[in-house]
Formats: C-alpha cells, sequence, structure tokens
C-alpha cells in the first residue's frame, strides 16, 4: 500500500496500534517526500515553464490545503487518533511538516536547474541521478524569426525648437555661445546696467548661492563674457537654461530655457533689428507670419521693444489664443545700451548692435500646441514619446 492510500486510512483501519507503529509509518512518510524532491532536483526541467509547474504540481500533492498529502494525514491519522496514540502522532506529524523538505518545497522552484535535456533526463533518470545536469541556454526555436527591436527616442521638443532656431541664426552667420548657469552678481546684473534697486535683483525673483552669486536668470551674461573674449565685431546666439524665483504653474518653472542674439558691429541700426526678426519669425512659423515692434523698456537695451507676431493659430482674426487681439507677444529685443558695450569693452562710439531674447519652452508649446510647461520637464514618456 503507498503512503497516498494509507493516508486516506486511519490508523486503526491501518491496524496501528502503538507509538513503534506510527514512528515506523511516519519514517516512511519522510523517506517518500524526500524522495520525490531529490528527484525532482536530479531530472530538472526543459524550460522555465515547465520547472514552474513541476514544482506547482509537487507542493500542491505535498501541501495543498485541500487534499494535499499532508492535510489528509492531519485528519485521518491525527485528528482521529486514539487518546493514548494523539501524543505520539502529535510529535511525528510536526517532526514531518518541520523537515528541510516539506519546507523547501515551497522554495524548490529555484533549485531545479532548467535544461535541453531534462526529457532525456526524464528517460533515464537513474543516469540523470549521478550526473550533474548540464546547463545550456534556451535557444529559440526559430532562428530565422527577427530580433527584438530596441525603441529608439527621439530629442526633446524643447530641443527640437532651440536647434530649429539655431539652425535659421546659423545660417545668417551667427554663432551659439555658451555660459555658466551658477553666475556672479557682476555678469548677472551689474555690468548689463541693471540698478541695484531694480526689483529683478530680489530674493523673490532670483536664486542666489551668496550675496555675489546667482543662477543666472537670464542668458544675458554671455552677451558680456563674449564681448570681452572676442571684442567687435559680434554676431552670437546663446541658448541655455536659466532660473528664477517662480513657483511652478501652467506658464511658469523655475528652470526654463532662453535663446538670445546679438549682433555688435559698425552702423548697426534698429532697421537691421526689425528686418532680422522678422525674416526669423518667417522662417519658424512661415511665410505669412508678421511682425509687430511696439516699444518697451529694458535695462540693458536703449531704445527696447516688445516683438509680436501675428497669430499662428488665428492668423490674425482673433482667437481664444491671442486674447482675440490677431497677436501674440513672443519676445523683447533693443539696440544694445551704450553702457553695457562699454561694460563688455567695446567702443560705443565705433559700435553699434541690437539683441533680442525669447523662450524657447514658449516657442515649443506654441509650435506643439502644449497648454502646460510643467508637461515638458516631468519626462513623462506618454507625453514625450509624441514627439
Ligand atoms: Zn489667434
Amino acid at each position: 500500500m503507498t503512503i497516498d492510500e494509507k493516508s486516506r486510512k486511519t490508523l486503526a483501519e491501518l491496524g496501528i496500534t502503538d507509538a513503534a507503529g506510527v514512528d515506523t509509518l511516519f519514517a516512511e512518510v519522510r523517506a517518500l517526500l524526500q524522495a520525490e524532491r531529490t528527484d525532482l532536483l536530479a531530472r530538472g526541467a526543459a524550460s522555465a515553464v515547465e520547472r514552474d509547474r513541476m514544482c506547482k504540481e509537487l507542493r500542491d500533492r505535498w501541501l495543498a490545503r485541500k487534499n494535499g498529502i499532508l492535510s489528509t494525514i492531519d485528519e485521518k491519522w491525527l485528528k482521529a487518533a486514539s487518546k493514548e496514540l494523539k501524543p505520539a502522532v502529535g510529535k511525528s506529524f510536526n517532526a514531518v511538516r518541520q523537515t528541510s523538505a516539506a519546507l523547501e518545497i515551497a522554495a524548490l522552484v529555484k533549485e531545479v536547474p532548467v535544461n535541453a535535456r531534462a526529457e532525456e533526463n526524464r528517460e533515464s533518470s537513474a543516469a540523470a541521478r549521478t550526473a550533474a545536469p548540464e546547463f545550456v541556454r534556451e535557444v529559440p526555436s526559430d532562428l530565422t524569426l527577427p530580433g527584438n527591436r530596441r525603441p529608439l527616442g527621439s530629442l526633446h521638443p524643447v530641443t527640437q525648437m532651440q536647434r530649429e532656431i539655431e539652425e535659421i541664426f546659423l545660417n545668417l552667420g551667427f554663432r551659439i555661445e555658451d555660459g555658466p548657469e551658477i553666475e556672479t552678481v557682476h555678469y548677472n546684473f551689474d555690468t548689463l546696467n541693471i540698478p541695484e534697486s531694480h526689483p529683478s535683483r530680489d530674493d523673490w525673483d532670483t536664486l542666489y548661492i551668496d550675496a555675489q552669486t546667482v543662477l543666472r536668470t537670464h542668458t544675458s551674461p554671455v552677451q558680456i563674457r563674449s564681448m570681452e573674449k572676442y571684442g567687435a565685431p559680434l554676431y552670437i546666439i546663446i541658448p541655455g537654461k536659466c532660473y528664477r524665483h517662480d513657483n511652478p504653474d501652467a506658464s511658469h518653472s523655475p528652470m526654463f530655457h532662453q535663446i538670445e542674439g546679438l549682433a555688435v558691429d559698425r552702423d548697426i541700426t534698429f532697421a537691421d533689428l526689425k528686418g532680422t526678426l522678422d525674416f526669423f519669425a518667417k522662417k519658424l512659423f512661415g511665410e505669412k507670419i508678421r511682425t509687430r515692434f511696439q516699444p518697451s523698456f529694458f535695462p540693458f537695451t536703449e531704445p527696447s521693444g516688445e516683438v509680436s507676431i501675428s497669430c499662428i493659430f488665428c492668423g490674425g482674426d482673433g482667437c481664444r489664443v491671442c486674447k482675440e487681439s490677431g497677436w501674440i507677444e513672443v519676445m523683447g529685443c533693443g539696440m544694445v545700451h551704450p553702457q553695457v558695450l562699454r561694460n563688455g569693452g567695446i567702443d560705443p562710439e565705433k559700435y553699434s548692435g541690437w539683441a533680442f531674447g525669447l523662450g524657447i519652452d514658449r516657442f515649443a508649446m506654441m509650435k506643439y500646441d502644449i497648454n502646460d510647461i510643467q508637461l515638458l520637464f516631468q519626462s513623462d514618456l506618454r507625453f514625450l514619446q509624441q514627439f
């Protein structure tokens, strides 16, 4: 009679009446459990799926709450035992439950080797028990199947916009310049003619590292650095990250991207500025785009202006985006203040220049119809994969 059969009978039915009989019976149970576990380890499995199935099968056979061998023994042998035999049965039953074999069945799945020769092993399992199973990597059955493609990323919409703008100015003969994001008060404010009292210097607008060091609030410090480095004539654009003490919302981010342009040469006039920016707007948004210049004020330019373009969404008829005005304000500009040229070591009697600055993020938002600047910096793949 097998253990399977015996486990379904009570001890009385099996004719066991003393502790010695109980011990012998449980020794048989332990031996079977150990043998089945050893056999599975020796056989191995042909695949991970097969391995999982085999381990589950063994686990269920022994440990399942319903009809598992140990549960059946609990019912038929322990609970139904006579008063005299119960202590002996209880002791032996606990011993079986706590054998390493029983405990390890649950963790067995990690140990059973997966190997392609498991089928052979099963047929000659005696040989497999003595020879260590050979580990072979799983080989796909059809080698002509295409491989797994690794998806290529794409450029971030802000990078795409930055490169588009750079391209236009590179074709006009401008050069790209770069500067530090951690900047001195000297370059960020003083040399740009921004007085001590100017509100932009306030703690609420500027992120200070110490009294003389800030996270640059604009890319304009690179204007002075470049003038010092190259002198005149100078045709540069300056893209980069800037930082301001802004709470993040749909149109503000404490970190944002700016690009600005600077042209310094003999006889540069406001007409050159207007012509260049009009050309730029048409290149970027299409030939039908018109530009509008309105007077404004910046400490580092004189005169200064705000540039608007005819609404790219309604063509100037008026819509939600342009607030029915037909125009969208897109950048600031002006003729470089003589004091700023002087601060950069350039003689304003000989040279003049213009400068403009715009937000790359805002341009990207306009071009791709994005309504929340935060989306650009959240690294959400569902958003980024659209570009
Ligand atoms: Zn509009």
